[in-house]
């Protein structure tokens, strides 16, 4: 069974030395996919050229939140974005195979200066176009777990959703499950102080789990300080098995296919 890596910033500069390498040596543990976040409206054009230099690679859109002091956010630019957005997914359905699966990444981050207000509005932007363009929700959330559930509530993603690199507790683990998220599982659990969290992923259903890397950032313990990759994505999935003490086999049959449902892949 193959593995996706449902979030991995494979754009970014750090792997512009080897990128192709790496992605070969990825492929050769079985990694076969990968989804890149859309961070910043100059950043799309990026993605997508980088989808059509590997196939394997798909791609989202939408505003990263530590990215919205670094933008213009007024209606006007969200507006021109939106156009823009729908522009790239125009040009991206009619080619041969699409390569947009997801709008985001998006959310909520109480470590940033950036009102939870403002960060809500965008969130509320991305929710809409995920809507609109029928795709599911990549969501970022940090300590605003309580915040991001009130509000899906009240505008629900209709695509479902992955709240990536989840922390936290199995109850609020539970309430986004219920509420049709996916929780992506990372090198957080190889951490012994990621108690809490290694709790929830041994417990919580299997048919809502999604594995990911985040690399560049979020290396296993013990590589600290180090650049994450897509060739750890093999390693999550060990880990992430003996803590639910399954065979990594049903593990990750489960979340290919739960990549496959969620995404429309085919
Ligand atoms: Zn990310």
């Amino acid at each position: 069974m193959p593995f996706f890596d449902s979030h991995c910033h494979f754009d970014f500069a750090e792997f512009d030395a080897d990128r192709t390498q790496l992605w070969q040596r990825a492929m050769a543990l079985g990694v076969n996919g990968l989804l890149v976040p859309g961070i910043e409206p100059a950043q799309w054009p990026a993605a997508q050229t980088l989808s059509r230099q590997l196939p394997e690679c798909y791609f989202a859109l939408g505003i990263h939140p530590w990215w919205i002091s670094k933008i213009a956010t007024d209606p006007l630019a969200l507006h021109f974005y939106a156009y823009q957005m729908s522009l790239l997914l125009d040009e991206d359905k009619t080619s041969n195979q699409p390569h947009c699966i997801a709008i985001g990444e998006a959310g909520l981050d109480k470590n940033i200066d950036t009102p939870i207000e403002q960060q809500l509005d965008l969130l509320d932007w991305h929710i809409d176009l995920a809507n609109q363009f029928h795709l599911p929700l990549i969501v970022h959330s940090v300590k605003t777990h309580n915040e991001l559930i009130a509000h899906c509530k009240k505008n629900p993603p209709l695509y479902g959703g992955v709240v990536h690199a989840f922390s936290g507790s199995y109850e609020t683990a539970m309430q986004l499950i219920d509420m049709g998220f996916y929780l992506g599982v990372g090198g957080t659990i190889s951490y012994d102080r990621a108690q809490k969290t290694r709790a929830t992923f041994a417990r919580v259903p299997l048919e809502s789990v999604l594995l990911e890397t985040d690399a560049p950032d979020m290396p296993l313990c013990g590589e600290q300080g180090q650049r994450n990759s897509p060739e750890n994505l093999p390693r999550i999935a060990q880990l992430f098995a003996e803590l639910r003490n399954e065979s990594v086999e049903t593990i990750t049959a489960s979340v290919w296919e739960n990549t496959r449902r969620l995404f429309a892949l085919a």
